[in-house]
C-alpha cells in the first residue's frame, strides 16, 4: 500500500509516499503565513494533484489538536486563521481515496513504538522536547487519539504552579518551562543574551546559568516522565526534539530521574526517526484505522 504522507507545522508541511518505512519523493514547502485558511486549501489541492496516481490512502500529521477531521489547538488563537480548519473535508475534495489524521507527536509516538519490542512494551510514551512539548502515549499496545484528539498533550501538565503562565493559557506547564521556547524566555533576558542554541553550547562548557537554564528543563522532564510511570504503567519513554536530542541533555534527564524512587523510573532512549517521524508514524498508524 502505498500512502501519501504530509506533516503539517507551525512553519513547513512536509510530504512523500510512505510505503513500508520508504519515505520517496519528499518535498518541503513553507506553511501559508498569509490568508491562512485559503491558503492551505489550495496548498493541499496542489499537493494531491502533484502526486495523483502515485497513492492508495492519505495519512496526516499534524500540529495542533485534530478533533474528528478538524484543525484545533489547546488554545486555539495560537492558530490564527487555520484554527478549526476543516483539513479532512479540504483534503477529500480532491481525493477519493481514504483520508487519516492524526496530531504530529502521535503519528511520531507510533513511528518510534513500531521500532521497540512490541510483545514485550505494552505502555510506552514518546515526548517531544523543541519549541514547545509534546507526546504521545501507547496503552495496551494501542495509540490514543480519541475521543476529541487531546490524548498526548502531556507537555501541558503541570512542572511548577507557581511557574510562568503557558501559551495554552495555563500556569506552570512543563512546556513553559522545558520548552525551547521556555529556554529562550529566560536566556534573552541575560546581560549576554543568546539563543537557545547557544544556551547548550555555554551549558556544555559547564557556563553556570547556562547550566541551571538546561538543568531547569531536563529537571521538569525527568518528573514528567515520573508522572507517566506512576500514572500509567508506562515502561519505556522515548525523547525527541531538537533540545531533547541536543547533545548533554538525555544524561542529565536520566541523571534526575536516577534520583528518585526506584517505581518512578523507566528506561529513556533517544529518538531514532528524526525528521520523517510524522510521515513513516502517520501512514503506519492509518494502516490501522482502515478497516474501523
Ligand atoms: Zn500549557
Amino acid at each position: 500500500m502505498r500512502c501519501l504522507a504530509l506533516d503539517i507545522g507551525g512553519t513547513k508541511i512536509a510530504s512523500a509516499i510512505v510505503s513500508g518505512n520508504q519515505v520517496t519523493q519528499r518535498q518541503q514547502i513553507h506553511t501559508p503565513q498569509q490568508n491562512v485558511a485559503e491558503a492551505m486549501h489550495q496548498t493541499l489541492a496542489k499537493l494531491l494533484s502533484d502526486y495523483a496516481g502515485q497513492f492508495d490512502y492519505v495519512a496526516v500529521a499534524s500540529t495542533g489538536i485534530i478533533n474528528k477531521g478538524i484543525l484545533t489547538a489547546l488554545n486555539p488563537k495560537n492558530l490564527g486563521g487555520l484554527a478549526y480548519f476543516p483539513l479532512k473535508q479540504s483534503l477529500s475534495q480532491h481525493t477519493s481515496k481514504p483520508v487519516y489524521l492524526l496530531n504530529d507527536a502521535q503519528a511520531a509516538t507510533y513511528a518510534e513504538y513500531q521500532r521497540q519490542d512490541k510483545k514485550s512494551l505494552q505502555n510506552f510514551a514518546f515526548i517531544t522536547v523543541s519549541t514547545g512539548v509534546g507526546g504521545g502515549l501507547i496503552l495496551n499496545r494501542q495509540l490514543l487519539t480519541e475521543p476529541n484528539g487531546i490524548a498526548g498533550h502531556i507537555g501541558h501538565t503541570v512542572a511548577d504552579p507557581n511557574g510562568p503562565v503557558c501559551g495554552c493559557g495555563r500556569v506552570g506547564c512543563v512546556e513553559a518551562i522545558a520548552s525551547g521556547r521556555a529556554i529562550e524566555a529566560v536566556s534573552k533576558q541575560w546581560d549576554d543574551p543568546c539563543d537557545p542554541k547557544e544556551v547548550f553550547a555555554r551549558f556544555r562548557k559547564t557556563d553556570e546559568k547556562a547550566t541551571a537554564l538546561v538543568s531547569r528543563s531536563a529537571k521538569a522532564i525527568a518528573n514528567l516522565v515520573a508522572d507517566l510511570v506512576i500514572g500509567m504503567d508506562v515502561q519505556q519513554v522515548v525523547i525527541g526534539g531538537s533540545v531533547g536530542l541536543a547533545e548533554g541533555y538525555l544524561p542529565l534527564v536520566k541523571q534526575y530521574l536516577a534520583q528518585m524512587p526506584e517505581i518512578y523510573r523507566c528506561p529513556l532512549e533517544a529518538a531514532q526517526l528524526g525528521q520523517d517521524a510524522g510521515l513513516i508514524g502517520a501512514a503506519a498508524w492509518a494502516l490501522t484505522q482502515w478497516h474501523d
